[in-house]
């Protein structure tokens, strides 16, 4: 069984090989999107960890950890089907932070405090600190990130240059379902009413995708933020188009740039985002 708790028997089990390891860091409950993130993992190493982790310290509060939906039986399933040899590494809260929970202070400038980084105070420290320790455990190679959380791989990024680490980050396209809707484990939460609203958000970002025009930017997200008030069930916390790469606000779209819009929206309990890449059609 290649499931292990603690990180040096994973290591022991590696025994030093000179092969290729590609990491792949989740927090369980696994649907296609991590499944894409894995297969491909296995294409470009000869040795694949998935990580599967419910990091306290990145919940904002505490019900939000409660009711984080677990399923360690059926994700291990899924995995072994995928490949018996990736190797599953499901740790104790004591196996990675010892006994004391803290959070390393990283400054991600301005890639950090805006959008998730605004709404979610220490997210994303929280989330560098939990990456980082997993490539000090591990040193992959290459680690493997969904563009769902988009502003997360800029973050983890960023943090490879700040801590010095040699690991090659690879991004992967968002999966989702027939609907639209990006898929997340935050899903496995909505009621069957929510789940059927919730493809607006999807929708959502492809309006904006089609209709952006030049100088209609703040008109086109008013229009928008408008229409999410007639609907009782989804709260729009936001939705912006910022520069692809350094997150900076944007007034006008231009041809020669890559942009995205990022949106969170609040569908009953449940907070969702999503993004999308734009351009000047
Ligand atoms: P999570 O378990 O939500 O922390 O996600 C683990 C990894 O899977 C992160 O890199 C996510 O961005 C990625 N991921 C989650 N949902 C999707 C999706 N729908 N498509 C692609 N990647 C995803």
């Amino acid at each position: 069984m290649n499931v292990f708790q603690k990180h040096k028997e994973i290591l022991d089990y590696i025994n030093k090989t000179n092969k290729s390891i590609g990491l792949v860091p989740t927090m369980g409950s696994l649907h296609l999107g991590h499944i894409s993130l894995i297969e491909k993992a296995l294409i470009e190493n000869e040795i694949v960890i998935v990580s599967i982790f419910v990091n306290p310290t990145q919940f904002d509060n505490k019900i939000d950890l409660k009711k984080y939906p677990r399923n360690i039986e059926s994700d291990i399933e899924k995995i072994k089907k995928l490949d018996e040899k990736i190797i599953i590494y499901t740790p104790t809260i004591q196996d990675i932070y010892n006994d004391n929970l803290n959070v390393k202070n990283f400054d991600f400038g301005f890639i950090g405090k805006e959008l998730e980084g605004h709404y979610r105070k220490n997210h994303f420290n929280s989330v560098a600190t939990i990456v980082e320790k997993l490539f000090n455990f591990f040193n992959p190679n290459r680690a493997y990130f969904g563009e769902k959380d988009y502003q997360q791989i800029l973050v983890i990024k960023s943090l490879i240059i700040k801590s010095n680490l040699n690991v090659e980050i690879i991004s992967c396209p968002i999966i989702r379902g027939s609907d639209g809707l990006a898929l997340s484990s935050r899903n496995n939460l909505l009621s069957k009413k929510e789940r059927k609203i919730a493809p607006i958000i999807y929708k959502t970002l492809l309006d904006v995708k089609t209709i952006i025009k030049p100088l209609q930017i703040e008109t086109l997200i008013s229009k928008i933020h408008k229409k999410f008030k007639l609907i009782p069930l989804l709260k729009l916390e936001y939705l912006e188009i910022r520069e692809a790469l350094s997150l900076k606000p944007v007034k006008k779209i231009h041809k020669d740039k890559k942009y995205r819009a990022f949106i969170a929206v609040i569908v009953g309990k449940i907070r969702l985002i999503d993004n999308i890449e734009l351009s000047l059609i």
